[in-house]
């Protein structure tokens, strides 16, 4: 089932996620704990659409948790993309494994 364009859109799907991981590692610079102003201005200034591989189902996927980061031009265009409800499974009912 896809969800209809609009509100629903993938341009409405998106969180950005947080410039520390959940161990606290920079996900700019690799550093734990970091506090660097370059890495905190890159964070603010960057932009994020549902992830194009796996369209943010995140099952084996190289992306950042279901998003990734892009371009002005293709947030833009996520206005237009409708997104699964729910993630896809392969003929023995198992969720597919996406590598990007
Ligand atoms: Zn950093
Ligand atoms: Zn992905």
């Amino acid at each position: 089932m896809l969800v209809p364009f609009g509100p629903y859109s993938a341009a409405h799907a998106v969180v950005k996620p947080m410039r520390l991981n959940n161990a606290n590692v920079c996900i700019y610079c690799m550093t734990r704990w970091c506090t660097s102003e370059q890495c905190v201005a890159m964070h603010r200034a960057s932009l994020w659409i549902v992830c194009e591989t796996c369209n943010g189902f995140d099952v084996g996927c190289h992306c950042m948790g279901g998003v990734v980061e892009a371009t002005q031009a293709l947030v833009a265009e996520q206005e237009h993309r409708s997104l699964p409800l729910t993630a896809p499974v392969n003929d023995d009912g198992e969720f597919a494994y996406y590598v990007a």
